[in-house]
């Protein structure tokens, strides 16, 4: 057998990449990360949920992260855009208006956190830590080094850097965790659009707004909100970034940013304008960066393993962000993925069928999360009525936290399922007309 330069090469230095490499390297094996930036560098998706603990703690992080000062995140809190009214059809939350509910994470045990909150952070200094915590576990990262492509026609896979691709790096098997920007699902044409969400964000930061303007309660300040907009889809989250700073994004379908005739900017304003108490605590305060725009983000792969590779993070999936789903599917991927490369190194054999596990968990996970936020869309009176309904509360709260892996399909899943069923097929039912016009539920089984 030839020479390899290191056991594993993990392309991308984000949440999945670096959590990748801090297990690997801690499990014994020899790890090269490529980054194409230079850290810290600026990222969407902000808020955590708990489920990105567990994993933290495994690789040794979170004593790094809880000292590093992010804002405690303790809940979540949507609030409506129409006022109360929606006939209620037997479930008790709904007198509070249309897709107003709040969860706090700990009324319910959840298995492996032994603590009341999860973080906010700025992705800059999270995504830095975390990479520097892989270097220090052992990993040797190549920042500044964007990858060309992976050339699978030899022994074992070389990876090709952009700047210099006759001068590759020679591994055992690669993990892709680019992000977004999906290098190998692209390179070997796996990557398949969204059949139904697709989403457009445009977010900013802004210094001094009163996070409590549309919720009246104080102690809810640190929560992420997302608050509805009247507008087909669309919604805005607001995320504590410091004691002073807040994100805010404005995300809705692509169709409607193309149809609106504005820039970024005044996009982002017409769209906060439909809750003219927002709009107003917005202009209240300062925006401290530019505006910027997140477009054509929900796809899936074909395959996410393959002989000598696997896809973690971004780069094997992308779901619609409104449940903060994404790092914790960054940090789990990472996780499970890497229990079986582990074993596959002790076996010398890093054929696609020993990463049967992983496809299967991930797959499952993001399925509940896709199904959960589809019907999310559909009919979300019906997440309001099922968050507040104490028969499903602590099912939805489970997804909430991000325990979407273990074997069973959440109940709550199924009771929804068969709701939305209904109301679909009765144009006379009462919450008829509040059906989105997203129909998702059955095309979950694509991907
Ligand atoms: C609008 C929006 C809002 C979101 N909000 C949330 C939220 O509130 N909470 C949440 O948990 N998630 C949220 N997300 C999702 C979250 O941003 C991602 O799920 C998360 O960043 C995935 O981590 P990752 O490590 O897989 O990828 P990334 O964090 O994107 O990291 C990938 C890294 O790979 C590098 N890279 C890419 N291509 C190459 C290459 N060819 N060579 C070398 N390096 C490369 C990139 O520079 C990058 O640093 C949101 C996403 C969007 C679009």
């Amino acid at each position: 057998m030839s020479a390899v330069d290191y056991d594993i090469g993990i392309i991308g230095g984000g949440p999945a990449g670096s959590t990748a490499a801090s297990y690997l390297t801690r499990a014994g094996l020899s790890v090269a990360l490529f980054e194409g930036e230079t850290f810290p560098r600026e990222h969407v998706g902000e808020s955590l949920v708990p489920a990105t603990t567990p994993v933290l703690r495994e690789i040794g992080a979170l004593d790094l992260v809880e000292q590093a000062g992010f804002p405690r995140k303790f809940g979540a809190a949507w609030t409506a855009a129409t006022p109360p009214g929606v006939p209620t059809m037997g479930f008790s939350g709904l007198s509070h208006g249309l897709g107003a509910a709040e969860i706090e994470f700990d009324e319910r045990d959840q298995p492996g956190v032994h603590q009341a909150h999860t973080y906010h952070v700025d992705r800059g200094k999270f995504d830095q830590l975390l990479l520097q915590h892989a270097a220090s576990n052992g990993a040797k990262i190549f920042e500044n080094t964007r990858i060309a492509g992976v050339d699978f026609d030899g022994e074992h896979p070389v990876i090709r850097p952009v700047r210099d691709k006759d001068n590759g790096t020679t591994v055992r098997m690669v993990v892709d965790a680019s992000g977004r920007g999906t290098m190998l699902g692209r390179q070997l044409k796996l990557k398949v659009p969204d059949p139904v969400f697709n989403q457009y964000a445009v977010h900013t930061w802004f210094d001094g707004l009163d996070r409590t303007a549309l919720s009246h309660d104080k102690k809810k300040a640190d929560y992420i909100f997302i608050h509805f907009l009247p507008l087909t889809d669309t919604w805005v989250w607001q995320i504590p970034i410091t004691d002073t700073i807040t994100s805010v994004g404005v995300v809705t379908q692509k169709k409607h940013f193309t149809a609106s005739k504005d820039d970024l900017e005044g996009f982002f304003w017409e769209c906060v304008g439909s809750r003219p108490e927002l709009r107003s605590a917005l202009e209240s305060s300062e925006r401290v960066r530019p505006f910027k725009a997140e477009g054509d983000y929900s796809y899936g792969m074909k395959e996410i393993t393959g002989d000598n590779w696997v896809l973690i993070g971004d780069a094997a999936r992308f779901v619609d962000p409104i449940f903060s789903s994404g790092v914790s599917v960054a940090l789990n991927s990472a996780r499970i993925a890497t229990k079986d490369i582990i074993a596959a190194a002790e076996a010398g054999d890093f054929r696609k069928a020993r990463f049967n596990e992983y496809e299967r968990t991930l797959r499952r996970g993001v399925s509940n999360w896709y199904e959960f936020i589809s019907i999310y869309y559909r009919l979300n009176i019906l997440f309001t009525a099922f968050v507040q309904d104490p028969r499903y509360r602590l099912d939805v709260l489970k997804m909430l936290q991000g325990d979407v892996y273990d074997d069973d399909e959440p109940r709550a899943l199924e009771a929804m399922r068969k709701i939305v069923a209904t109301v679909e097929n009765d144009p006379d039912h009462l919450w008829h007309k509040h059906l989105g016009s997203m129909s998702a539920p059955s095309a979950a089984a694509l991907f």
